[in-house]
């Protein structure tokens, strides 16, 4: 396999653009493809989970590519959790008994932006914007795009293309649709949905609410959650069934609904959102799902990455940082069969798929946790023991 091998990667979302610095460090002749406008020029981010929790698998993907000190600077450290019961009474349960052991709440927009930088100081490496991908031709390894202000279509080809589009990826659609191959695929919907919505920072820029915790306001069927960012503002995400229960997204329908469901269940959250009742009929109401599936790849021509290949629901945070993971794993697997692509794509699926599959299921018991038990006294009862 010679290093001027061509790689089209699509979609330079956290994971496409961490391997496409990988695979610029390594030497490939690297092109991405991304549907959206550059978000270093343009502001996308609203709606979309703005900031996540990053921990340290993601981390070593960071060290991997020399980038660690660069991130700690996007980083908020988040010890724990601080639980806000119905009364506004609040206990904070932290992640470990050890200070140095915390997660960090980090926004989207700066990782990626620092991501598509360091991979562009690479002359091997070109991304471009506003091109859409439209299919996959996985037996010829082509890909058909179409260009979002020309609306111009064209082929591009490959040597291999990597998809990293995302949980509505294109090229898994082609596998599914191309049925040239025994393809497994399952896509689950939680009942519920959620909206982004934010306490902005105090006049001054300071915290409103303790900065170092990843706030919770769970409610048994439905929870509130915020993660800090670096402004002094915090994003809030509400996570709510879409039909059932006395208040659902279906019927939180007018200005009054949404207050008095705020007032009634979350009186100390709704004193830091003067902006609620504009957030919540701005910002969109957004599906939860795990998606699975196999194979990963077809032959060595193509391959699923990231949440293209294993989409999951946000509970245990680390979504992306799985699909960080992706990449590490990938390198390790390259250092060992570089020169045979279907080689590398299947050991890859097989070291990487059962990991991918776990932390899936793991995300679906820890939604419960955090809109349940994390506010039931046994629960705080065990981590008191526990923490002792
Ligand atoms: P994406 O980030 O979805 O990137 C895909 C990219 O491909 C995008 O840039 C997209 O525009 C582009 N694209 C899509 N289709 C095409 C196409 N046809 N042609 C060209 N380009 C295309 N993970 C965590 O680790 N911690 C968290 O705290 C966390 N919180 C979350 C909260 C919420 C509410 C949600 C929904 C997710 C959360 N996640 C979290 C998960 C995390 O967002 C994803 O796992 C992560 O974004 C996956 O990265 P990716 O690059 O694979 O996909």
């Amino acid at each position: 396999m010679s290093k001027q091998q061509n790689i089209l990667i699509i979609g330079a979302g956290l994971c496409g653009s961490l391997l496409a610095l990988r695979l610029g460090q390594r030497g490939f002749n690297v092109s991405v493809y991304e549907m959206r406008p550059d978000l270093r020029k343009v502001d996308i981010s609203a709606g979309r989970s703005i900031n996540l929790a990053f921990s340290n698998r993601g981390n070593k993907a960071m060290k991997l590519v020399g980038l660690e000190d660069k991130v700690k600077s996007l980083c908020i450290p988040m010890h724990g959790r601080m639980i806000h019961d119905e009364h506004g009474n609040t206990f904070q349960s932290n992640y470990s008994g050890r200070d140095h052991e915390y997660i960090n709440s980090i926004s989207r927009g700066d990782l990626n932006a620092l991501l598509l930088n360091e991979a562009e100081t690479h002359k091997n490496v070109n991304i471009y914007f506003n091109k859409k991908c439209k299919s996959v031709n996985f037996e010829k390894t082509t890909a058909l795009f179409q260009d979002y202000e020309t609306k111009d279509e064209f082929v591009e080809d490959a040597d291999i293309i990597i998809a990293t589009d995302g949980a509505g990826s294109t090229l898994r659609k082609s596998y599914y649709l191309g049925k040239k191959f025994l393809f497994s695929f399952s896509q689950e919907y939680l009942t519920h949905g959620y909206k982004e919505l934010s306490i902005l920072p105090k006049e001054n820029g300071g915290f409103k609410v303790h900065k170092n915790v990843l706030h919770i306001w769970p409610r048994g069927s439905f929870m509130l959650i915020a993660l800090p960012n670096l402004d002094g503002s915090f994003t809030v995400t509400l996570f709510l069934s879409y039909d059932e229960g006395e208040y659902n997204f279906n019927n939180l329908t007018t200005e009054e609904r949404v207050l008095e469901f705020f007032r009634k269940e979350f009186p100390d959250a709704l004193a830091l959102m003067p902006n609620l009742v504009e957030d919540f009929f701005e910002n969109p109401t957004a599906p939860l799902g795990t998606v699975k599936c196999s194979p990963w790849h077809y032959k060595g021509n193509t391959l699923l990455m990231g949440d293209a290949a294993h989409a999951i629901v946000p509970f245990y945070g680390q979504g992306m940082n799985a699909s960080f993971e992706d990449v590490v794993v990938f390198d390790n697997v390259l250092d060992q069969h570089e020169g045979n692509w279907e080689t590398v794509f299947r050991e890859y699926e097989k070291t990487r798929k059962i990991d991918t599959d776990a932390i899936a299921d793991l995300a679906i018991d820890n939604f419960h946790e955090m809109k349940d038990h994390v506010a039931n006294p046994i629960f705080q009862e065990k981590r008191k023991l526990e923490m002792a």
